[in-house]
């Protein structure tokens, strides 16, 4: 690995201790991009907008401990890959174990071994880089094994070269579940998750063309790209969707619009052209999902 690339990797240190920060920083800063949080408030507000490649925590912090930073990294999705080092003086067995339990890759105590130190560090670093390089490769979400964004991209892209050529309509369907925070907040990330791998197989099913394609788009958000269809084709796929997210009844208690799970719907077509982006019809689509929510959600705009 060049030292270049190395060192666009960025280290967050959460101590709350100046001096651990000033060990550490000494011993990684030559080699990685080096930040610190001395609370873990601090640094679960930065964390979202530094998005670092590994975490350093220390356990016995004031306020909230290094344990209860970590339970809440790995309960969010957008943090929960992120590798967390424990940084701790105890040396009791079922303490590393704790840690270990919540999801920490590795522990480094203190008093700092300058040489482990860098080790465990590089270790999970590059760990960190090959699981990174392994999903851009990926062309599946790892979550629910439908197609990913970027495949999504380069087929909508390749769809969109085709019907230029052969001067036929692209349709796109964008939808969003409802009150998914919500849904978070009432029955935890893992139910969750399990909601969205049902509602992925769902879309998928109710494509009927081969030609027809689904992805998880973001999030909770999901696309179909379907091919030679006009728009009230589409829209006939699209009450599909939904009327297959409904046979699912999953409970949504917290939900506003309705006791289950149901999903909001924007439907475009477009008959592509040389002067034409596949991005024009993605706003399309984005424009009628968001009508369709601003006009009380479970239902299809198109
Ligand atoms: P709206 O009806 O307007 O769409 O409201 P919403 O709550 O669904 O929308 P919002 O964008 O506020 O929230 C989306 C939520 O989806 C927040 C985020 O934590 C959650 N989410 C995104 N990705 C995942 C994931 O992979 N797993 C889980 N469990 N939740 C996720
Ligand atoms: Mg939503
Ligand atoms: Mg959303």
């Amino acid at each position: 690995m060049s030292g270049t690339a190395q060192q666009e990797q960025r280290i967050l240190i959460v101590d709350d201790k100046s001096l651990n920060i000033q060990v550490l920083n000494e011993l990684l800063n030559n080699d990685y991009h080096v930040f610190f949080s001395t609370s873990g408030v601090d640094a679960l507000e930065r964390i979202p907008g530094l998005k670092p490649d590994l975490i350093l925590l220390d356990i016995m912090m004031p306020d909230m401990d290094g344990y209860e930073v970590c339970r809440r990294l790995k309960a969010d999705p957008e943090s929960a890959d992120i590798p967390v080092i424990f940084i701790t003086a105890m040396t009791e067995e079922d303490n590393e174990a704790e840690g270990l339990n919540l999801g920490a890759v590795d522990y480094i105590t203190k008093p700092f071994n300058p040489a482990i130190v860098r080790l465990r560090v590089k270790n999970q670093l590059e760990l960190k880089r090959q699981r990174d390089l392994l999903s851009q490769l990926s062309l599946l979400d790892s979550l629910t094994g439908i197609a990913n964004r970027r495949s999504f991209d380069e087929y909508l892209e390749r769809e969109w070269r085709r019907a230029t050529r052969t001067g036929s309509l692209v349709g796109l369907i964008m939808l969003d579940i409802d009150y998914f925070k919500n849904y978070n907040d009432t029955y935890g990330h893992a139910i969750g998750d399990e909601c969205l791998k049902a509602v992925a197989k769902s879309v998928e099913t109710a494509l009927e063309r081969p030609a027809d394609f689904a992805a998880r788009y973001g999030g909770e958000e999901f696309a179909c790209v379907l091919p030679e269809t006009d728009l009230q084709g589409a829209v006939v796929i699209a009450e599909h969707i939904k009327a297959a997210v409904r046979r699912l009844d999953i409970p949504h208690s917290s939900s506003q619009i309705a006791p289950y799970v149901t999903v909001s719907i924007g439907v475009s077509v477009m008959l592509p052209s040389s002067g034409l982006q596949p991005k024009a019809l993605i706003e399309a689509a984005d424009l009628m999902l968001y009508d369709a929510k601003h006009k009380g959600r479970n239902r299809i705009s198109a």
